[in-house]
């Protein structure tokens, strides 16, 4: 399996300031890329817990870590400060991160965003990798993205401000990740006339005989359709090898049920 793991870091989010979008979004990019995302922890600024949570998902055979926040210019930016003592690293100024901090900064202050060009201590602070780190390109901001490659696992470390991580994951990124996973990934989502969950449970088990690969997930919360009375949505997926033979798998248990719930529920 391609396991995938996110780490969320940031002090923000745990006082209830930031809602975490940065997660359903990551979430969003890898799921169709045949990637299972098999954990997500949210944690303090803190450099500590930061390395505590990476071990953990290392530990756990995620072979995808992806960190957001933390990766800025002040004190209590401590995400890359995390990752060299998950390894046991030592930290250094990357010279390729900093003509990217150099480039981003020459081009905020030529248009207006900042006052002054000067890579100051803590502008250089984004250039300062764990050993061995490689920069991911950011032209969305100022901190470059940093990615790590440890015993087959790959450790990215992206920018908190939502525009900056996606820039970095479509651009640089995608491809990286595109290239280390196999197989593929499809779903789709399905409305079907009933209120009462319990009774679609073995109309469930039927279709799970019929195609085992597939899984089936009903929403829990019934909604009203204001053309069809109450629906309730069923989630279909499959992961497999080739996309056509997923597709097909999935359509024929979205028919099955769909047929089977009208002919039984209505
Ligand atoms: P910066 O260079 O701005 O310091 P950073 O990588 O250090 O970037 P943070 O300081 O952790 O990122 O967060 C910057 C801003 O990005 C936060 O104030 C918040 O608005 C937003 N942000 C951070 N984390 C998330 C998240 N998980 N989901 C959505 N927004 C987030």
């Amino acid at each position: 399996m391609n396991k995938a793991g996110i780490l969320v870091v940031g002090n923000e989010i745990l006082d209830g300031i930031t809602l975490d979008t940065n997660t359903q979004w990551l979430i969003n990019k890898l799921k169709p890329m045949n990637y299972t995302i098999s954990e997500t922890i949210t944690v303090r600024d803190d450099t500590t817990e930061i390395a505590k949570a990476i071990n953990r998902m290392m530990d756990d055979d995620i072979g995808l870590i992806i960190t957001t926040g933390g990766l800025g210019p002040t004190y209590d930016d401590l995400t890359l400060k995390g990752v060299a003592e998950a390894f046991g690293l030592p930290m250094t100024i990357n010279p390729v991160a900093l003509s990217i901090v150099t480039r981003q900064y020459k081009a905020f202050h030529e248009s207006g965003v900042v006052d002054s060009p000067e890579i100051t201590d803590a502008r250089r602070k984004m250039a300062v990798f764990p050993v061995g780190a490689k920069p991911l390109d950011n032209k969305a901001g100022g901190a470059p993205g940093v990615m790590l490659r440890w015993e087959g696992a790959i450790i990215v470390s992206l920018p908190g401000v939502p525009s900056e991580l996606k820039w970095i994951f479509d651009n640089p990124l995608k491809p990286i990740l595109a290239d280390r996973v196999e197989g593929c990934y499809t779903e789709k989502i399905i409305n079907l006339s009933a209120r009462d969950e319990s009774m679609l449970a073995p109309l469930i088990d039927e279709a799970n005989k019929l195609e085992p690969d597939v899984y089936i997930k009903s929403m829990v919360k019934s909604m009203v359709n204001n053309d069809k009375g109450y629906v309730i949505r069923l989630w279909i997926s499959c992961h497999g090898e080739e996309m056509e033979e997923i597709q097909v798998k999935v359509d024929k248990v979205s028919d099955f049920l769909v047929d089977l719930a009208e002919k039984t529920l209505t």
